[in-house]
């Protein structure tokens, strides 16, 4: 699942396939960008914040400007060799295609896709709150910015991307029950919001560079995660069954041992 870590290595993938590369040919495959070309311009750099995705460019006229796109559930880009054949994605899925005399990078499920001058790329990433993997990470404004509003169930604040920029559904769950926290926890009663917070900001930093995600420290299928995907298999701690529910938006998954209920909290049912 595409969260802060994935972003990052992906945006690597790109930095090292493209940077300080001029583009040969581009090919945008959705309607906001059809008519845009950016043959002759110079790719200065590919970058991260949060979720999202900047590529950094440098137009023919010397004016820079940033091709920004989001993975969300399911984008994805990927680098390929000049005559490699491009594998894994069907083709309808292609939302872009840019060639440096070195690479190919083809864009899969890009949602977002959108062109500014770099000097704006605040009116996309702006509201972010801090980056987990960005340089300026700071754990103290993102638990100042969890803390907006008490009543908030941690399990729903924590994928807020204005709080804190990364953490997707999966670090969420595995976070919370490794800080023994219920996701119906309401964040005002989550009794250390700088442990918590510090604690998803290494686990996407030690999963950075790889493509596999653990929270276990095992990379083996399967022994990966503690809780999430695990309904109804017994919890790796205490035995009990792993739980599964719907929580906001997305589905949460917990050990209701171990990681209790707080009396303030409504009950998952
Ligand atoms: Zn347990």
């Amino acid at each position: 699942m595409p969260e802060g870590d994935t972003v990052w290595n992906t945006a690597r993938v790109l930095h090292r396939a493209l940077a300080g590369s001029r583009i040969t040919d581009s090919d945008f495959r959705v309607p906001q960008l059809a008519t845009t070309d950016l043959t002759g311009w110079t790719v200065r750099e590919s970058a991260s914040r949060g979720k999202h995705l900047l590529l950094r460019l440098t137009a023919t006229d010397g004016a820079d400007w940033t091709l920004h796109s989001h993975l969300r559930m399911d984008g994805a880009w990927r680098a390929y060799a000049p005559g490699e054949r491009w594998s894994g994605r069907p083709a309808h899925l292609i939302r872009v295609v840019l060639r440096s005399p070195g690479a190919v990078a083809v864009g899969y499920h890009l949602h977002e896709l959108a062109l500014v001058p770099t000097a704006e790329e605040d009116h996309l990433v702006g509201h972010l709150g801090p980056d987990l993997l960005g340089p300026d990470w700071d754990p103290a404004e993102a638990v100042r910015r969890l803390g907006a509003d008490p009543e908030q169930s941690i399990g729903e604040a924590l994928l807020d991307q204005r709080a804190l920029a990364g953490v997707g559904n999966l670090y969420k769950c595995e976070v919370l029950f490794l800080r023994g926290v219920s996701p119906w926890t309401p964040v005002g009663a989550v009794p250390d919001l700088t442990g918590l917070v510090s604690l998803a900001q290494r686990l996407l930093a030690a999963n950075r560079g790889r493509w596999t995600q653990s929270s276990t420290g095992s990379l083996h299928r399967g022994q990966t995660s503690y809780v999430y995907g695990r309904r109804a298999q017994p919890c790796r701690r205490c035995g009990t069954a792993i739980r599964k529910q719907e929580l906001g938006e997305r589905v949460t998954y917990w050990c209701p041992v171990c990681q209790p209920e707080h009396p303030d909290a409504p009950s998952p049912g």
